[in-house]
């Protein structure tokens, strides 16, 4: 997509491809604490090139525009539970689907564990020196045993009905299931006891209602996920052994963009 980029005051200065605050850059075996936050460990994922590139060598990827009417449904949706969380009672969607046992939990830090940009849950990473983030969107209690339950706001609008199966087969939920994982990881490494279940909170919005008017109506689904973090130890650490390294690695062949580039490349000689 075409991304111009913009100074504070919103005027158009030139681009240069590259980031200009030094903390958000990593110098390969650097002794200083560096934040990864849960989106950029995805990124090592998908493509461990591009992550490479953002992180250590500080490139300034194009970004997209935000997804205001999905924020608008966690916004709203934040509202209600916190009603809940403040009267210590089931949300309406947990007495609707047998979950009585449920509450939002009360913590004095769950507005910081919710916030993505400035904090979120918090670890350091065995030894080392990197600290691991990630915003919930929420987290839940199981009133008999205490546990913990993470949870996920999804916005979409799809024809399809929502079912668990066929909601977790999606290659496209694949992200989401990552972010579960490392959302459960990351409390149990603060110390608490998550509950094996978690909950994706879905809102599908309704493509065959009549007309606008000026509202738009949603499903609203609870699909539960047997998160797995077994396997988040091992990946991190190949990313922090990425991140020391001198060399980039190999690109994501499926990418669109590094295949958009070469093209160009090609064309342009
Ligand atoms: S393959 Fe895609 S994700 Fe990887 S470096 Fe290229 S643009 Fe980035």
């Amino acid at each position: 997509m075409i991304d111009l980029k913009r100074n504070s005051k919103k005027e158009l200065v030139p681009a240069t491809g590259k980031r200009t605050r030094s903390s958000s850059i990593y110098k390969p075996n650097q002794d200083e604490d560096f934040k990864i936050s849960r989106g950029k460990f995805s990124d090592f994922l998908t493509c461990p090139r591009c992550f490479y590139m953002d992180r250590v060598i500080g490139l300034d990827a194009p970004g997209t525009p935000g997804w205001t009417l999905n924020e608008t449904t966690d916004i709203l949706l934040k509202k209600e539970f916190d009603a809940c969380r403040e009267s210590q009672t089931p949300h309406r969607l947990f007495l609707e689907n047998g979950l009585e046992h449920l509450v939002p939990f009360q913590h004095p830090d769950i507005d910081k564990w919710r916030d993505s940009l400035h904090h979120g849950l918090i670890t350091r990473f065995s030894d080392s020196n990197i600290i691991l983030t990630g915003g919930v969107d929420d987290i839940w209690q199981n009133t008999e045993n205490g546990k913990l339950v993470v949870a996920d706001y999804k916005s979409q609008a799809n024809t399809k009905e929502l079912e668990p199966v066929s909601y977790l087969s999606d290659p496209y939920k694949e992200g989401y299931k990552v972010q579960i994982d490392f959302y459960a990881y990351l409390l149990q490494q603060m110390g608490f006891d998550v509950e094996e279940t978690a909950y994706f909170l879905v809102c599908n919005a309704d493509r065959g209602a009549n007309g606008f008017k000026g509202e738009m109506k949603f499903q609203e689904t609870l699909i539960p996920y047997r998160w797995n973090s077994s396997w988040i130890h091992e990946k991190v650490t190949e990313m922090i052994y990425l991140l020391n390294d001198n060399n980039a690695p190999d690109a994501n062949p499926s990418c669109k963009n590094c295949a958009y580039v070469r093209q160009r490349l090609v064309l342009e000689r």
